[in-house]
Formats: structure tokens, sequence, C-alpha cells
């Protein structure tokens, strides 16, 4: 047998992290008041999803490893993945993400219902700064530092080419973690938040920023449709440099 033949396919050295990665996110209790939250979505429930199955718990990350781009957002829906188990699955946010994800093809279908929907993602993943669905959509500063350590590890087991955040929120938190691998060129001052910002980082990587594709940014035509695809396009291309 030769040495190639000893070591394992880099698919499944990289999946297997994830994997525990997911399952370690699943069973987190570390935020009461999130985990308190989750669970009380799920029993409540929105009239419209009253037959469903709500999740209830904290979300793993979707999308197989590694993926040259990764998707930070700030945290589940409660009647989106909350209610479905993947990230941005079920919810208005998740219709706008998942058409320009396959309009880039990033995604082999534009539409997210559950999570036994067939929806593949193509060379990214999925991730957010906070993986239980907080009341008003609003983490506490304390919930995202512990919840830091999925977002870090995420990063470590995707080896992301392009790092894009979804609101700012996510960029201030994905910046973070990119200081702390010292990735940042030009640390200080902080580079801004905006659509389309763009950070280099060290060794070909790059950090994009993106309105969140929340119904207040969407309604409002505050983000449109081209603005969205045209993070993508920008994604794709840089992650081949
Ligand atoms: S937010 Fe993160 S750290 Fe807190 S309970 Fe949920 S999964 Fe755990």
């Amino acid at each position: 047998m030769t040495s190639n033949q000893l070591k394992p396919p880099q698919s499944l050295t990289l999946n297997r992290p994830l994997k525990q990665l997911n399952l370690e996110i699943e069973t987190c209790t570390r935020c009461p008041r999130l985990i308190k939250h989750c669970n009380q979505v799920a029993i409540d429930k929105r009239a419209a999803y009253r037959d469903d199955d709500y999740w209830g718990k904290p979300v793993p990350n979707f999308g197989d490893a590694p993926a040259e781009i990764l998707i930070v957002g700030l945290a589940p829906g409660a009647h989106g993945a909350n209610r479905t188990g993947r990230m941005f699955t079920g919810d208005r946010s998740g219709d706008w993400l998942y058409r320009a994800l396959h309009k880039s093809k990033l995604a082999n279908q534009g539409v997210s219902i559950d999570r036994f929907d067939g929806t593949k993602l193509i060379g990214c993943a999925i991730t957010a700064v906070c993986c239980c669905a907080p009341p008003d959509n609003k983490p506490t500063t304390e919930e995202i530092n512990t919840c830091a350590t999925f977002l870090d590890r995420a990063i470590d087991v995707y080896q992301p080419r392009v790092l894009i955040t979804l609101g700012g929120l996510a960029w201030r938190a994905t910046l973070k973690h990119t200081i702390e691998r010292d990735w940042v060129i030009a640390p200080s001052p902080r580079p801004k938040f905006g659509h389309g910002a763009k950070v280099k980082l060290t060794d070909g990587r790059w950090m994009l920023g993106s309105y969140h594709p929340s119904q207040q940014n969407t309604f409002t035509g505050r983000l449109t449709e081209k603005m969205l695809d045209s993070v993508f396009k920008t994604a794709k291309r840089l992650s081949k440099t």
C-alpha cells in the first residue's frame, strides 16, 4: 500500500470536523436566554406554521467543507431557520438570499423551503454570528461573544477565500476574527461596513460587506436584487484570484 492510499480523501478529513462542529452547535445550551426563546417560539408557533414541527434549537452551518465563499449572517429567524433547522431557510430573507445564490450558480436552486427541499450550495456555505434565534433579532454582546468560538471554528473548517458578511453586526464580528488571525493587512483604522465594502486579507483572501436581505432592507428598497447579485458576482470573481 502506498502512502497516498493510507490517506483518507480530503473531503472526508474536512467533513468530519464540520460534522463535529455542527453537532456541538445543535446541542449547545450556553446562552440560557436564547435557548429558552428558541424553545418558546417552537411551542407558540406562528399561525401560518401551526402544523410544522419547529426545530427550536441552535441552527448548524449549512454547506459542505471546504467552501471558497463563506456567508456570515446575523442569527436564525424565529420562524425561518429556527422553524426549519437550516440557515436562512423558510423566510423572506432566505428567499432573497437563495435566489441570488442560484443566479450566481452558488446554489442548485433558488428556493429554500425546508431542510429536505434538495437545496445544495456549490462552493459556498452559510454560517452566523449567533446560531440561536434571538428575541427581536437582537443577540446581546455577551451572547455574540459566547457564540464566537463557533464562528471561529467555522472559518477554520471552511477555509474560505471570501467571507461575505450580511449586515454591520456580522461585518464587525467577522472583522474581529480576521484581525485575531492576523489576516487584515491594515487593521487600523478599522475598515467600515457598507454595501459592497471590500477588505483585502492576507494570502489572497477577501472580506465583503452586503446589506442584510431582511425585509427592513428589501421592502424599503435599501437593498435591491441587483445590489445583492453584484456582491455574489464580486465574491465569485475574488474567490478565483
Ligand atoms: S448562541 Fe451559540 S453559544 Fe449561545 S446557545 Fe446558541 S449556539 Fe450556543
